[in-house]
Protein backbone atom coordinates (compact mmCIF):
# COMPACT_ATOMS: atom_id res chain seq x y z
CA UNK A 1 0.00 0.00 0.00
CA UNK A 2 1.22 3.62 -0.81
CA UNK A 3 0.43 5.65 1.71
CA UNK A 4 -0.28 3.44 4.85
CA UNK A 5 0.19 6.03 6.98
CA UNK A 6 -2.75 8.66 5.87
CA UNK A 7 -5.37 5.33 5.47
CA UNK A 8 -4.35 4.36 8.99
CA UNK A 9 -5.06 7.38 10.37
CA UNK A 10 -8.59 7.75 8.18
CA UNK A 11 -9.00 3.84 9.13
CA UNK A 12 -8.89 4.80 12.85
CA UNK A 13 -11.08 8.15 12.95
CA UNK A 14 -13.41 5.74 10.88
CA UNK A 15 -13.66 3.08 13.81
CA UNK A 16 -13.37 5.48 16.44
CA UNK A 17 -16.08 7.61 15.08
CA UNK A 18 -13.89 10.75 15.84
CA UNK A 19 -12.11 13.46 14.19
CA UNK A 20 -10.69 14.73 17.68
CA UNK A 21 -7.41 13.45 19.27
CA UNK A 22 -7.21 9.59 19.65
CA UNK A 23 -5.73 8.19 23.08
CA UNK A 24 -3.95 4.97 22.70
CA UNK A 25 -6.05 3.55 25.30
CA UNK A 26 -8.71 5.17 27.47
CA UNK A 27 -10.72 3.49 30.27
CA UNK A 28 -14.65 3.16 30.02
CA UNK A 29 -16.95 3.57 32.96
CA UNK A 30 -20.35 1.57 31.65
CA UNK A 31 -21.51 -0.36 34.33
CA UNK A 32 -21.85 -0.09 38.03
CA UNK A 33 -19.17 2.11 39.01
CA UNK A 34 -20.69 5.00 40.54
CA UNK A 35 -23.29 2.77 42.57
CA UNK A 36 -20.36 0.86 44.22
CA UNK A 37 -18.06 4.55 45.05
CA UNK A 38 -21.29 5.78 46.69
CA UNK A 39 -22.09 2.77 48.80
CA UNK A 40 -18.35 3.29 50.00
CA UNK A 41 -19.15 6.94 50.56
CA UNK A 42 -22.03 6.17 52.13
CA UNK A 43 -20.36 3.11 54.43
CA UNK A 44 -17.85 5.73 55.11
CA UNK A 45 -15.42 2.16 54.84
CA UNK A 46 -13.34 3.63 51.99
CA UNK A 47 -9.77 3.08 53.14
CA UNK A 48 -8.63 -0.80 53.42
CA UNK A 49 -11.13 -2.34 55.60
CA UNK A 50 -13.80 -3.07 53.59
CA UNK A 51 -16.31 -5.81 51.57
CA UNK A 52 -15.02 -4.51 48.00
CA UNK A 53 -12.03 -5.25 48.87
CA UNK A 54 -13.09 -8.66 49.96
CA UNK A 55 -15.28 -9.24 47.14
CA UNK A 56 -12.90 -8.37 44.20
CA UNK A 57 -10.45 -10.92 45.21
CA UNK A 58 -12.99 -13.17 45.76
CA UNK A 59 -14.20 -12.66 42.17
CA UNK A 60 -10.86 -12.02 40.42
CA UNK A 61 -9.34 -15.39 42.20
CA UNK A 62 -12.71 -17.29 40.61
CA UNK A 63 -11.50 -15.48 36.77
CA UNK A 64 -8.13 -16.29 36.84
CA UNK A 65 -8.87 -19.92 38.08
CA UNK A 66 -6.47 -19.64 41.35
CA UNK A 67 -7.23 -20.27 45.17
CA UNK A 68 -6.42 -16.89 46.50
CA UNK A 69 -5.93 -13.11 45.19
CA UNK A 70 -4.41 -10.36 47.65
CA UNK A 71 -5.19 -7.05 46.62
CA UNK A 72 -2.58 -4.47 46.57
CA UNK A 73 -2.44 -0.75 46.01
CA UNK A 74 -0.56 -1.40 42.60
CA UNK A 75 1.22 -3.48 40.33
CA UNK A 76 4.42 -2.66 41.14
CA UNK A 77 3.48 -3.16 44.96
CA UNK A 78 2.03 -6.49 44.12
CA UNK A 79 5.08 -7.44 42.52
CA UNK A 80 7.65 -6.21 44.96
CA UNK A 81 5.60 -8.21 47.48
CA UNK A 82 5.73 -11.22 45.72
CA UNK A 83 9.47 -11.13 45.28
CA UNK A 84 9.70 -10.48 48.95
CA UNK A 85 7.68 -13.51 49.91
CA UNK A 86 9.32 -15.69 47.33
CA UNK A 87 12.54 -15.03 49.72
CA UNK A 88 14.27 -12.65 46.87
CA UNK A 89 17.24 -11.33 48.69
CA UNK A 90 19.89 -9.20 48.86
CA UNK A 91 22.20 -9.76 46.03
CA UNK A 92 20.21 -12.67 44.83
CA UNK A 93 19.71 -12.47 40.94
CA UNK A 94 16.39 -12.57 39.36
CA UNK A 95 15.86 -12.96 35.41
CA UNK A 96 13.83 -11.32 33.52
CA UNK A 97 13.24 -9.19 29.95
CA UNK A 98 14.69 -6.24 29.04
CA UNK A 99 11.54 -5.24 27.14
CA UNK A 100 9.26 -4.51 29.50
CA UNK A 101 7.42 -1.88 32.00
CA UNK A 102 10.53 -0.33 34.30
CA UNK A 103 8.34 -1.89 37.22
CA UNK A 104 9.62 -5.31 36.55
CA UNK A 105 13.05 -4.78 36.95
CA UNK A 106 12.42 -2.02 39.87
CA UNK A 107 10.74 -4.44 41.44
CA UNK A 108 14.31 -6.72 41.64
CA UNK A 109 16.04 -3.89 42.29
CA UNK A 110 13.66 -3.03 45.46
CA UNK A 111 14.98 -6.60 46.90
CA UNK A 112 18.50 -5.43 46.50
CA UNK A 113 19.06 -8.29 44.04
CA UNK A 114 20.80 -7.82 41.09
CA UNK A 115 18.48 -8.24 37.67
CA UNK A 116 19.60 -10.57 34.68
CA UNK A 117 18.11 -9.58 31.16
CA UNK A 118 17.45 -12.89 28.77
CA UNK A 119 15.87 -12.00 25.82
CA UNK A 120 12.15 -12.43 24.46
CA UNK A 121 11.21 -14.33 21.38
CA UNK A 122 9.96 -12.28 18.18
CA UNK A 123 6.79 -13.62 17.94
CA UNK A 124 5.31 -13.27 21.50
CA UNK A 125 7.80 -10.52 22.92
CA UNK A 126 7.92 -12.24 26.42
CA UNK A 127 10.62 -14.54 27.66
CA UNK A 128 12.09 -16.65 25.33
CA UNK A 129 12.40 -20.09 26.93
CA UNK A 130 15.61 -21.17 24.66
CA UNK A 131 17.29 -18.24 26.04
CA UNK A 132 16.30 -18.54 29.49
CA UNK A 133 17.58 -22.53 28.96
CA UNK A 134 20.68 -21.40 27.10
CA UNK A 135 21.74 -18.96 30.10
CA UNK A 136 21.08 -21.46 32.92
CA UNK A 137 22.86 -24.30 31.13
CA UNK A 138 25.71 -21.83 30.39
CA UNK A 139 25.82 -20.65 33.79
CA UNK A 140 24.28 -21.78 36.29
CA UNK A 141 23.97 -25.41 38.39
CA UNK A 142 21.88 -26.91 40.90
CA UNK A 143 23.16 -27.23 44.37
CA UNK A 144 21.31 -27.93 48.13
CA UNK A 145 17.80 -26.99 46.43
CA UNK A 146 19.00 -23.52 45.09
CA UNK A 147 20.44 -22.61 40.87
CA UNK A 148 23.62 -21.17 41.78
CA UNK A 149 25.14 -19.00 38.99
CA UNK A 150 28.61 -20.46 39.09
CA UNK A 151 30.00 -17.57 37.31
CA UNK A 152 29.13 -14.76 39.76
CA UNK A 153 28.85 -17.00 42.95
CA UNK A 154 24.93 -15.30 43.53
CA UNK A 155 21.87 -17.38 44.13
CA UNK A 156 19.53 -17.10 40.90
CA UNK A 157 16.56 -17.13 42.89
CA UNK A 158 13.92 -15.69 40.76
CA UNK A 159 12.48 -15.85 36.98
CA UNK A 160 10.37 -13.21 36.02
CA UNK A 161 8.51 -13.27 32.50
CA UNK A 162 5.98 -11.04 31.24
CA UNK A 163 3.16 -11.15 28.91
CA UNK A 164 3.96 -8.58 26.75
CA UNK A 165 1.19 -5.93 25.44
CA UNK A 166 -1.11 -9.25 26.35
CA UNK A 167 0.26 -11.70 24.15
CA UNK A 168 1.02 -14.98 26.44
CA UNK A 169 4.72 -16.12 26.56
CA UNK A 170 5.38 -19.23 25.80
CA UNK A 171 4.79 -20.57 29.27
CA UNK A 172 4.59 -23.98 29.51
CA UNK A 173 8.74 -24.03 28.55
CA UNK A 174 9.46 -21.59 30.84
CA UNK A 175 7.66 -22.70 33.85
CA UNK A 176 8.93 -26.23 33.07
CA UNK A 177 12.72 -24.90 32.94
CA UNK A 178 12.15 -23.19 35.99
CA UNK A 179 11.54 -26.13 37.67
CA UNK A 180 14.51 -28.10 36.51
CA UNK A 181 16.64 -25.43 37.44
CA UNK A 182 14.53 -24.98 40.76
CA UNK A 183 14.15 -21.57 40.19
CA UNK A 184 10.66 -19.83 41.04
CA UNK A 185 8.50 -18.50 38.82
CA UNK A 186 6.69 -14.89 39.27
CA UNK A 187 4.93 -13.93 36.15
CA UNK A 188 4.53 -10.62 35.54
CA UNK A 189 0.90 -10.47 33.95
CA UNK A 190 0.20 -6.88 34.63
CA UNK A 191 -1.22 -6.40 30.92
CA UNK A 192 -2.40 -9.99 30.69
CA UNK A 193 -5.81 -10.23 32.31
CA UNK A 194 -8.29 -12.11 29.83
CA UNK A 195 -4.92 -14.03 28.14
CA UNK A 196 -4.95 -17.38 27.98
CA UNK A 197 -2.78 -20.19 27.19
CA UNK A 198 -4.53 -23.47 27.11
CA UNK A 199 -7.38 -22.99 29.33
CA UNK A 200 -5.06 -21.83 32.07
CA UNK A 201 -5.09 -17.87 32.54
CA UNK A 202 -1.99 -16.45 32.52
CA UNK A 203 -0.57 -15.46 35.72
CA UNK A 204 -1.58 -18.77 37.16
CA UNK A 205 1.24 -21.45 36.31
CA UNK A 206 4.09 -19.89 38.86
CA UNK A 207 3.97 -19.88 42.78
CA UNK A 208 2.62 -16.25 42.14
CA UNK A 209 0.90 -13.95 39.59
CA UNK A 210 0.85 -10.16 39.21
CA UNK A 211 -1.95 -7.94 37.86
CA UNK A 212 -2.53 -4.63 37.40
CA UNK A 213 -5.28 -2.18 37.34
CA UNK A 214 -3.69 1.07 36.06
CA UNK A 215 -5.49 3.53 33.87
CA UNK A 216 -4.17 2.24 31.08
CA UNK A 217 -4.68 -1.57 31.83
CA UNK A 218 -7.37 -3.56 29.81
CA UNK A 219 -9.70 -2.95 33.37
CA UNK A 220 -8.64 -0.05 35.98
CA UNK A 221 -9.78 1.07 39.32
CA UNK A 222 -7.33 4.12 39.51
CA UNK A 223 -4.43 2.20 40.90
CA UNK A 224 -4.01 -1.00 42.10
CA UNK A 225 -2.81 -4.66 41.54
CA UNK A 226 -3.09 -7.88 43.02
CA UNK A 227 -1.49 -11.61 43.77
CA UNK A 228 -2.88 -14.21 42.51
CA UNK A 229 -1.24 -17.66 44.09
CA UNK A 230 -2.47 -21.41 44.45
CA UNK A 231 -0.54 -21.71 47.87
CA UNK A 232 -1.99 -21.14 51.25
CA UNK A 233 1.15 -19.85 53.00
CA UNK A 234 2.13 -17.50 49.82
CA UNK A 235 -1.16 -15.89 50.03
CA UNK A 236 -1.37 -15.34 54.06
CA UNK A 237 2.13 -13.56 53.80
CA UNK A 238 1.17 -11.70 51.19
CA UNK A 239 -1.93 -10.02 53.14
CA UNK A 240 0.24 -10.22 56.21
CA UNK A 241 3.60 -8.08 54.67
CA UNK A 242 0.74 -5.84 52.72
CA UNK A 243 -1.10 -4.81 56.04
CA UNK A 244 2.15 -3.82 57.59
CA UNK A 245 2.63 -6.79 58.94
CA UNK A 246 0.66 -6.10 62.22
CA UNK A 247 -0.77 -9.09 64.08
CA UNK A 248 -4.54 -9.14 64.49
CA UNK A 249 -5.62 -8.02 67.76
CA UNK A 250 -8.46 -5.17 69.00
CA UNK A 251 -6.35 -2.67 70.34
CA UNK A 252 -2.45 -3.52 70.54
CA UNK A 253 0.06 -2.62 67.38
CA UNK A 254 2.22 -5.34 67.05
CA UNK A 255 4.09 -5.74 64.05
CA UNK A 256 5.92 -8.70 63.57
CA UNK A 257 8.34 -7.94 60.20
CA UNK A 258 9.07 -5.63 58.41
CA UNK A 259 5.59 -4.73 56.29
CA UNK A 260 4.42 -2.23 53.90
CA UNK A 261 0.99 -0.54 53.93
CA UNK A 262 0.42 -1.58 50.23
CA UNK A 263 -3.27 -3.13 50.52
CA UNK A 264 -5.79 -1.82 47.89
CA UNK A 265 -8.16 0.76 49.37
CA UNK A 266 -11.95 -0.14 49.24
CA UNK A 267 -12.85 2.88 47.55
CA UNK A 268 -10.09 1.64 44.64
CA UNK A 269 -11.92 -1.76 45.41
CA UNK A 270 -15.76 -0.64 44.58
CA UNK A 271 -14.45 0.86 40.73
CA UNK A 272 -12.36 -2.57 40.19
CA UNK A 273 -15.28 -4.59 41.23
CA UNK A 274 -17.83 -2.70 39.17
CA UNK A 275 -14.68 -3.24 36.38
CA UNK A 276 -14.31 -6.62 36.44
CA UNK A 277 -18.12 -7.22 35.57
CA UNK A 278 -17.32 -5.51 32.15
CA UNK A 279 -14.39 -7.64 31.48
CA UNK A 280 -15.73 -10.14 29.25
CA UNK A 281 -17.71 -7.29 27.10
CA UNK A 282 -13.93 -5.27 26.64
CA UNK A 283 -12.03 -8.09 25.81
CA UNK A 284 -14.91 -9.18 23.10
CA UNK A 285 -14.62 -5.55 21.86
CA UNK A 286 -10.59 -5.70 21.96
CA UNK A 287 -11.00 -9.20 20.28
CA UNK A 288 -13.33 -7.57 17.00
CA UNK A 289 -11.03 -4.44 17.07
CA UNK A 290 -7.76 -6.62 16.28
CA UNK A 291 -9.33 -8.64 13.87
CA UNK A 292 -9.86 -5.23 11.92
CA UNK A 293 -6.78 -4.13 12.43
CA UNK A 294 -5.58 -7.32 11.30
CA UNK A 295 -7.68 -7.21 7.60
CA UNK A 296 -6.41 -3.53 7.60
CA UNK A 297 -2.46 -4.40 7.68
CA UNK A 298 -2.65 -7.26 5.67
CA UNK A 299 -3.28 -5.18 2.78
CA UNK A 300 0.02 -3.84 3.53
CA UNK A 301 3.92 -4.52 3.87
CA UNK A 302 3.34 -4.43 7.99
CA UNK A 303 3.08 -6.55 10.19
CA UNK A 304 0.15 -7.35 12.79
CA UNK A 305 1.10 -8.94 15.90
CA UNK A 306 -1.23 -11.90 17.08
CA UNK A 307 -1.62 -14.47 19.61
CA UNK A 308 0.62 -17.68 18.79
CA UNK A 309 -1.27 -20.94 18.60
CA UNK A 310 -2.67 -22.38 21.36
CA UNK A 311 -2.71 -19.10 23.51
CA UNK A 312 -5.55 -16.57 23.54
CA UNK A 313 -4.18 -13.02 23.78
CA UNK A 314 -6.12 -10.12 25.22
CA UNK A 315 -5.03 -7.71 22.81
CA UNK A 316 -4.27 -4.93 25.46
CA UNK A 317 -2.05 -2.92 23.24
CA UNK A 318 -2.37 -3.66 19.66
CA UNK A 319 1.02 -4.00 18.00
CA UNK A 320 2.78 -3.51 14.71
CA UNK A 321 6.33 -3.79 13.07
CA UNK A 322 7.57 -1.17 10.68
CA UNK A 323 10.58 -2.09 8.49
CA UNK A 324 13.02 -0.46 10.26
CA UNK A 325 14.11 2.04 12.62
CA UNK A 326 13.52 5.34 10.14
CA UNK A 327 9.90 3.80 8.84
CA UNK A 328 8.81 3.41 12.43
CA UNK A 329 9.97 7.26 13.05
CA UNK A 330 8.07 8.46 10.22
CA UNK A 331 4.97 6.46 10.85
CA UNK A 332 5.18 7.76 14.67
CA UNK A 333 5.61 11.21 13.70
CA UNK A 334 3.19 11.66 11.16
CA UNK A 335 0.50 9.70 13.33
CA UNK A 336 1.30 11.55 16.77
CA UNK A 337 1.12 15.47 14.99
CA UNK A 338 -2.23 13.91 12.95
CA UNK A 339 -3.98 13.54 16.67
CA UNK A 340 -3.61 9.55 16.25
CA UNK A 341 -1.95 8.60 19.67
CA UNK A 342 0.71 5.99 19.02
CA UNK A 343 3.79 4.51 20.69
CA UNK A 344 7.20 2.98 20.49
CA UNK A 345 8.22 0.14 23.07
CA UNK A 346 9.77 1.03 26.32
CA UNK A 347 13.89 1.88 26.00
CA UNK A 348 15.10 -1.27 27.05
CA UNK A 349 15.71 -1.24 30.83
CA UNK A 350 19.29 -2.09 30.41
CA UNK A 351 19.93 1.00 29.09
CA UNK A 352 17.96 2.69 31.59
CA UNK A 353 21.02 4.51 34.79
CA UNK A 354 19.31 2.26 37.19
CA UNK A 355 20.29 -0.89 35.55
CA UNK A 356 23.97 -0.20 34.65
CA UNK A 357 24.59 -3.14 37.62
CA UNK A 358 22.58 -5.80 35.58
CA UNK A 359 23.80 -8.58 33.71
CA UNK A 360 23.02 -8.48 30.24
CA UNK A 361 22.78 -11.41 27.76
CA UNK A 362 22.37 -11.85 24.12
CA UNK A 363 19.31 -9.64 23.57
CA UNK A 364 18.88 -9.32 19.59
CA UNK A 365 15.42 -9.98 19.10
CA UNK A 366 14.55 -7.23 22.03
CA UNK A 367 16.82 -4.55 20.23
CA UNK A 368 15.16 -5.86 17.04
CA UNK A 369 11.42 -5.21 18.73
CA UNK A 370 12.80 -2.03 20.19
CA UNK A 371 13.70 -0.31 17.05
CA UNK A 372 10.10 -1.80 14.78
CA UNK A 373 7.16 -1.88 17.44
CA UNK A 374 4.86 0.30 17.77
CA UNK A 375 1.74 0.47 19.61
CA UNK A 376 -1.69 1.34 17.88
CA UNK A 377 -5.02 3.00 19.70
CA UNK A 378 -6.45 0.33 21.58
CA UNK A 379 -9.42 1.69 23.83
CA UNK A 380 -12.20 -0.76 23.62
CA UNK A 381 -15.11 2.15 22.99
CA UNK A 382 -14.68 2.12 19.17
CA UNK A 383 -18.15 2.23 16.97
C1 LIG B 1 1.44 -1.78 34.42
C2 LIG B 1 2.55 -2.70 34.66
C3 LIG B 1 3.01 -3.02 35.95
C4 LIG B 1 2.42 -2.48 37.21
O1 LIG B 1 2.21 -1.15 37.15
P1 LIG B 1 1.38 -0.29 38.20
O2 LIG B 1 1.21 0.98 37.45
O3 LIG B 1 2.22 -0.18 39.40
O4 LIG B 1 0.06 -0.95 38.49
C5 LIG B 1 4.02 -3.95 36.08
N1 LIG B 1 4.58 -4.53 35.00
C6 LIG B 1 4.16 -4.25 33.75
C7 LIG B 1 4.79 -4.97 32.63
C8 LIG B 1 3.15 -3.32 33.53
O5 LIG B 1 2.77 -3.05 32.29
Amino acid sequence: MEDMHTQFVSYVRELYGSSDYIPLHEPKFGGNEKKYLSDVIDSTFVSSVGKYVDTFEKNIANYCGVKYAVAAVNGTAALHTALKIAGVKHSDEVITQPLTFVASGNTILYCGAVPVFIDVDKDTMGLSPKSLEDFLEKNCKVSNGNCLNVKTGRRVAACIPMHTFGFPARINEISEICNRFHVKLIEDAAESIGSYVGDKHTGSFGIMGVLSFNGNKTITCGGGGIILTNDDTLAKRAKHITTTAKRPHKWEYFHDELGYNYRMPNLNAALACAQLEQLDLFLKNKKQLADLYSVFFAKTSTSFIKEIKGTKANYWLNTILLKDKAERDIFLEYTNSNKVMTRPAWTLLNKLPAFKEAFVGNIENSLWLEERLVNIPSSVSFK
